[in-house]
Order: structure tokens, then sequence, then C-alpha cells
């Protein structure tokens, strides 16, 4: 049996039989990948308290023959305030489902890692969530390698005419001509498209200096939730709570 020992953010737990929990975990070196804490549901022990959603833990691991083991969980950081304030927890909820989502099992990904790390530190202390999490959608997209097409038509690659349009189907930016094949258009403004262009070049940290009027707020959520989505191939799940938290 192996034993290995490897830093993990906690995605998300199921519980599994009677006592057991499996973890979804996310570690720098080697991805996502799940582990069962077994007895979980039956102690409350430290180890247990240590291995909550959202937390940043050290952690001591035997492979096993469908599903390695965790042993040993010691906190390297809690993000408590993730999970006691109501929308900074629906914020990490929405985030951890996003990357869950994107990132395959097993398959390292050091930059999302790095950048959900250094994110739920900034969301811990932030005062603007909802501009974050405009923020993290956009930069996640760009880590990923999925960005909307948002200077010229996706569909045909002619330079949009003033009125705009985008559609997640499309992949970006349609023109009048090509919009008649797509029935998930969303208007769009220049304005809405710099702000963007900003969202995704700021530094996380101050994202919360950027003056977006709380009309575009809800247009720039909707317009990136439907390309994740699209891009996901299913609906998010948590997105009906933030639509209700953000209106
Ligand atoms: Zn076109």
């Amino acid at each position: 049996m192996g034993l290995y020992q490897t830093k993990v953010i906690v995605l998300r737990s199921r519980n599994l039989g009677e006592a057991d929990r499996v973890l979804v975990l996310f570690s720098e070196e080697i991805g996502k990948f799940e582990a069962v804490v077994k007895g979980a549901r039956r102690q409350r022990s430290r180890f247990v308290g240590n291995t909550l959603p959202f937390n940043y833990l050290e952690g001591l691991f035997f492979t096993g023959k469908n599903l390695d083991s965790l042993s040993q969980a010691e906190l390297v950081h809690s993000f408590s305030p993730l999970r006691e304030d109501l929308n900074k927890f629906a914020y990490a909820t929405f985030w951890v489902e996003l990357v869950d989502g994107f990132v395959p099992e097993r398959q390292e990904a050091v930059e999302v890692f790095r950048f959900l790390l250094a994110a739920f530190i900034v969301l811990e202390n932030a005062t603007e969530p909802e501009i974050i999490n405009l923020a993290f959608q956009v930069r996640l997209l760009k880590y990923l390698g999925y960005q909307p097409e948002l200077n010229c038509c996706a569909c045909c690659g002619e330079s949009p005419a003033s009125k705009q349009l985008f559609s997640a189907e499309a992949g970006g930016l349609v023109c009048m001509n090509c919009s008649s094949q797509f029935r998930d258009l969303l208007p769009v403004s220049s304005e809405l498209l710099s702000w963007f262009e900003q969202l995704g070049e700021t530094d996380l940290r101050q994202v919360h200096l950027l003056k977006i009027q709380m009309g575009n707020r809800p247009k720039l959520f909707a317009l990136l939730s439907s390309f994740i989505e699209n891009r996901l191939e299913r609906p998010l799940k948590s997105r009906v709570f933030l639509d209700n938290l953000i209106r």
C-alpha cells in the first residue's frame, strides 16, 4: 500500500455507506481527485473537522484499490469565513462547482489550483464579493483557454456593427447577419465589453475598486454564466441561488 502526502483544497464531500465520507480534493501536484475518510460520520475528531469544504490542508493518503484514503489532515488554512458568511459561501460554492466541472480528474492543473487558492484568500477578506465573482469567472475562463470572442463576430469574423449581440452558443459576439442562427442572444454594450476586459486584466486584489454600475453587474453575470454553461454543456446548480442573491 502506497503512502503519499500532498496539500489539498477540499472542494466538496459526499456520504459513502453508513459511516464514511468521500472528499473531492484539488491539489497542485495531482489535480482533482477523490479520497475517502473512513468512519468520518462516526467520529468528532479534529482530523474530521479539518476536512470541511474550502479548507486547505496537508493530507497523508494511502493509495487504495478503488479509492485512496485520507489518514491524517493538518490544517494549513481554514477558510471558515467562506462557510460562515452566506454571500461568500454562495460564491465559494459556485467557484467550486466551476472548477469541479471543468478540471478533469487526476490531471495537473497548477494554474487553476493557484488561482482558486488566491481567489479564496481574496474572497475571505472581501467587501465587494459580487465584483470578485465576476472577475473570477473571466479569469478562470482565461486559464482554461475558453475565452469568448469579443473582438469580431464569432461566427463569420466580421467586425460587428454598433448594435452588439452575444451568443454563448456561437462563442462570443455575433453580427446582425449571423444573429438569426442563434437563439440565445444577449444584448451587450461597448461599456459592458470594456468591463469584461478590465475584469480580466485587473489584479484580483484590486477588482473591488472597479466602479461597475449596479445595473451592469447582473448583465455581466448573465453573459458569463450562459457562456460557462454552454462550455460545460449543463446548467450550473449553484447559479439559481446566486441569481437570487444578485438581483
Ligand atoms: Zn457574423
